[in-house]
């Protein structure tokens, strides 16, 4: 089963996902309510899709949404496959509004965030790359550019906590680091589609510049603060409105691509030395 996490503008888009916003609800999990999610089709096959940030006009900003709960309630839908889209700003300028990106990395510069499935426990050393799942990436790679949308391949996505946006001198240090994009939400949501032996790959699309990052003079009436033109609003509104027909043919791609990944055995050293159940419920540390 695919799980597509649909990120802000969800609300948009829903009916190509094949749900309507009535259609969602939250699920309860031993760690909480998870986000709104729902049986929808994509790509003509049965897929769950869950509205990150609420059925709504953002309902719930990144630092709040339950990664744990929301990443729980896809496992316990048989879900397999998770992708998910997310729109962050530029740090590379050479980058368009309204392209699209399938980051490689991310850096993780989120805190207080509940990150793992496993606290208390001695589980949960992983390895972290590839951080995204090369199969989906490649089905997302070749589906965008099927549909006339090519992708950015690599990259390297910054994840800040939020729920401000970053200042300058932040713009400035991640562009030291190496990176590219600067969002809100990819992290922990990867790390722990991981521990659940979740692949997990993520769709970018560029919705404005990041501070500093272009003169963009202040207006405080106007989503994020003036950094985005109207032009630029529309481009972006655009690239949300075309992610349903690739994330369709994406997964319809999938059956036929050979890229090897190990996500879904994430967690094998534990299961064969023994310290894992065959349950990956009872796998759970401290909720
Ligand atoms: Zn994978």
């Amino acid at each position: 089963m695919l799980a597509v996490i649909a990120g802000s503008a969800a609300h948009h888009v829903l009916n190509g996902l094949g749900v309507a916003a009535g259609d969602l609800a939250p699920v309860e999990t031993p760690f909480g309510g998870s986000s709104p999610l729902g049986l929808g089709e994509v790509g003509g096959s049965p897929a769950i899709v869950l509205a990150r940030h609420g059925a709504g006009e953002y309902d719930l900003a990144a630092p709040f949404v339950n990664y744990r709960a929301n990443l729980y309630a896809l496992k316990d839908q048989s879900v397999t496959k998770v992708i998910a889209w997310s729109g962050p700003g530029a740090i590379d300028d050479t980058l368009a509004i309204g392209q699209y990106g399938i980051p490689e990395d991310v850096l993780d510069e989120t805190y207080g965030r509940a990150s793992t499935y496993f606290a208390g426990t001695g589980l949960g050393v992983i390895r972290q790359s590839p951080v995204f799942c090369p199969r989906l990436r490649a089905g997302l790679a070749a589906a965008s550019e099927a549909e006339g949308r090519p992708a950015r391949c690599g990259g390297t996505y910054v994840c800040t906590q939020g729920p401000r946006l970053e200042t300058p001198a932040e713009i400035r240090k991640y562009r030291l680091l190496g990176g590219d994009y600067v969002g809100m939400t990819l992290c922990p949501e990867v790390f722990l589609a991981r521990e659940l032996e979740i692949c997990y790959a993520a769709i970018l699309y560029v919705t404005n510049y990041a501070e500093g990052v272009r003169p963009a003079p202040a207006q405080p009436d106007r989503l994020f603060g003036g950094l985005m033109s109207p032009e630029e609003e529309r481009a972006q509104h655009d690239a949300v409105e075309a992610l349903p027909a690739v994330v369709g043919r994406a997964a319809r791609l999938l059956t036929s691509l050979s890229e090897p990944c190990t996500c879904q055995r994430s967690m094998e050293r534990y299961r064969r030395s023994g310290r894992i159940a065959s349950d990956w419920r009872d796998w759970m540390g401290s909720a």
